[in-house]
């Protein structure tokens, strides 16, 4: 399951004022964004509060900070199962060239490069489709011819020229690994996908290999509610189909042993007895890959409350399996926002006030809404799948049984969205696509606090609301599972952003908040989105579907009451929101319905509803928004270089951790390749 919101990017880019409603003044001093290239750009993020930390906590937060880095290779193994030797190949090239450097094609081939690190691979990290380098494959072959051969990473036996005709065809044949992950129901999904979860099966075969298991699992009495398939990679070999588990002695284990190594120097310096609990049967669980153990660290995790330090790392997220069971590794590691928590804490704390007046239908609310705890953090190290791009607010885990019965930990990561606004100011985005003055004005004045509250309501509220119907598997909703439930997060959030409880709470200044997150959303939803979609293409990643669903639902049902109204003027399309009171309404309306469809596992209508709404553009709106988009020249994804953790002795004794922003993406990412690779560029996947 998916349970992280990804910043559209260009809805932040246009807060300029802080919560407190005074104007925030651009940093200078501080460089957010270093570059910009294809349709990425980097930034950077500062660690706020790192000073008020103890030294025993810095020393954890740096021990995990290395646990994050170690499982780096991890992550581009699971993307495709060649990504470390076109990365291992791409870099000895950088190192190796000795010709011109300052030519239109190295700088592509620069391109391309920085391109695989900010995508963990040869897929674009978004759209999930393969990219390619902007340069013939003869040159890349003179490139190539440069480098050493005991430099490159040769089979055993292989000429230069053979190498260089299987790297060239892995690169440049739009053939081989078009896609990472395909969600075509109409396909085999397992076969479309270029993801190292499977190999040699089919969809089908994998479907009932799990099946198989649990039911047998069921015969046996043994434990049913474990996460299946998740940290292993399926494998048909000889006609038998088995598991390669990742664990300690089993597959990607050279990294793992790493991982293991900073975990234990980590489970030294805990701060509180349950921090220690949790980490020590994480640790177990890399050593035994028991998926029983994996539930007990989550439940562990979760009763983690009064450490500041938190962190994730492992096989968390399945946004990249088609059928979402196997999981990407990422760790992200973090600090409480000792101020700003005070928010969610207020949230958290009415969890039951918004679950009991949700607009959904009694059978499928919480009777009582169990545990659930947010709160504000700032990230001191990315990692894994979650490094360079991250997500901004995290809801976990994932496995529904627990948080049924033991609640979920959402967070949202302040300093993240910080640096998006302050990289952002002032790029004319909300200039061209705002319909007005007034919405421009309302957004500089509450978009800040519109965004962060939401992420807050989705998170903390949107996830843990609702219930199955006994008997409803929570996996009904196959691959349009992951839309309808990023959408049943949102709408939730989305009802009560304009529910005046939230003025009663001290939450919002005034309704204005509301009223500014819904002229962004419906913008976003039906409009600006479509910025990040190349021209011809649909609608696929989950969280844009799921916004282009709540968008484009509403407009239809509020066409007969003018609630939300497309607009022209000077051939440009505008959308405008006449009647917020009826859009929070459809809002309401949708959630229930989302809600009935999930709660009662009904396949069909939520397909419907997804098929219908969410995946189909129209291409001479898309066509529009790309045009008015490329004037403004701003690249749609961010993705961050991470702060260095140094720590300084005196005379033996760890006396302080410093930290420095280092402003060099590809510096940082070939220290990462150089420090921190720990499998081949053969990854012999067993
Ligand atoms: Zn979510």
């Amino acid at each position: 399951m998916k349970k992280m919101i990804y910043l559209i990017v260009a809805m932040m880019m246009v807060m300029m004022v802080a919560c407190n409603g005074t104007k925030k003044e651009k940093t200078d001093e501080f460089k957010w964004q270093t570059e910009q290239f294809a349709d990425l750009r980097v930034l950077r993020y500062q660690i706020p509060g790192w000073d008020e930390l103890t030294l025993k906590q810095k020393e954890l937060v740096y021990y995990l900070s290395q646990a994050a880095l170690c499982g780096r290779d991890i992550t581009y193994n699971q993307n495709y199962k060649n990504n470390l030797l076109v990365r291992n190949t791409l870099e000895a090239i950088y190192k190796n060239y000795k010709g011109d450097r300052s030519t239109q094609d190295f700088s592509n081939f620069l391109t391309y490069l920085k391109r695989v690190w900010f995508s963990n691979g040869i897929h674009h990290h978004y759209s999930m489709d393969k990219f390619f380098p902007d340069i013939q494959t003869d040159y890349f072959t003179t490139l190539l011819m440069d480098v050493p051969p005991e430099q490159l990473p040769l089979k055993d036996g292989q000429t230069q020229e053979e190498f260089t005709e299987e790297i060239t065809t892995i690169i440049f044949d739009p053939e081989v690994a078009p896609k990472r992950v395909s969600l075509d129901a109409s396909t085999d999904m397992v076969e479309a996908s270029a993801c190292n979860f499977y190999e040699g099966v089919t969809q089908q075969e994998a479907e009932d290999f799990y099946a198989k298991k649990r039911s047998d699992d069921l015969k046996a009495g043994n434990n049913t509610r474990i996460s299946y398939g998740l940290n292993s990679r399926l494998v048909k070999k000889e006609g038998e189909i088995t598991e390669q588990v990742w664990k300690l002695n089993g597959m990607y284990h050279p990294a793992i042993e790493k991982i293991l190594y900073w975990l234990e120097k980590a489970a030294t310096v805990t701060e509180t007895p349950e921090q220690k609990a949790a980490l020590d049967k994480l640790i177990e669980f890399y050593e035994t890959g028991d998926l029983v153990a994996f539930d007990d660290y989550s439940i562990l995790w979760l009763n983690d409350q009064n450490s500041d330090i938190d962190f994730i790392n492992g096989f968390i997220e399945t946004y990249g399996d088609p059928l979402s069971m196997k999981a990407t590794w990422e760790s992200v590691v973090n600090f409480k926002d000792k101020k700003a928590t005070e928010r969610t804490i207020i949230l958290a704390g009415n969890a039951q006030y918004f679950e009991d007046n949700s607009p959904v239908d009694p059978e499928f609310k919480k009777k009582e809404v169990k545990g659930v705890s947010a709160k504000v953090i700032n990230v001191a190290q990315l990692g894994g799948d979650c490094d360079p791009t991250t997500p901004i607010g995290i809801n976990l885990p994932n496995a529904e049984w627990i948080r049924k019965d033991h609640g979920s930990k959402s967070v949202t990561m302040e300093n993240i969205t910080y640096a998006y606004d302050q990289s952002s100011l002032g790029n004319g985005f909300l200039e061209e696509f705002a319909w007005s003055p007034e919405e421009i004005q309302r957004q500089r004045e509450y978009g800040f606090l519109a965004g962060n509250l939401t992420t807050d309501m989705h998170e903390c509220l949107g996830h843990a609301a609702g219930q199955l119907l006994p008997g409803t598997s929570p996996d009904a909703m196959k691959n349009y599972h992951s839309t309808l439930e990023e959408a049943r997060a949102d709408l939730f959030a989305l009802y009560y952003i304009m529910d005046p409880k939230l003025m009663v709470l001290g939450l919002v200044p005034s309704m204005e908040v509301g009223k500014a997150e819904y002229d962004n959303y419906i913008r976003n939803g039906y409009l600006t989105q479509l910025v990040r979609i190349q021209p011809g293409k649909d609608v696929e990643e989950s969280h844009m579907r799921d916004r282009k669903l709540i968008a484009t639902w509403c407009y239809e049902k509020g066409k007969e009451k003018n609630i939300i109204e497309l607009l022209e003027r000077d051939g440009k399309t505008y959308i405008r929101i006449n009647d917020y009171e009826g859009l929070r309404n459809l809002f309401g309306e949708l959630l229930n319905k989302i809600q009935r469809i999930k709660s009662t596992g009904d396949y069909e209508t939520g397909k419907e509803l997804v098929e219908t709404y969410a995946v189909k553009v129209d291409q001479e709106l898309h066509n529009q928004m790309l045009k008015r988009y490329k004037k403004l020249n701003i690249a749609p994804y961010g993705g961050f270089i991470n702060p260095v953790l140094t720590p300084v002795f005196q005379d033996d004794t760890l006396s302080d951790i410093l930290v420095t922003y280092p402003d060099d993406f590809t510096g940082q990412m070939m220290t990462y390749s150089n420090e921190f690779s720990y499998l081949p560029a053969r990854c012999k996947n067993d």
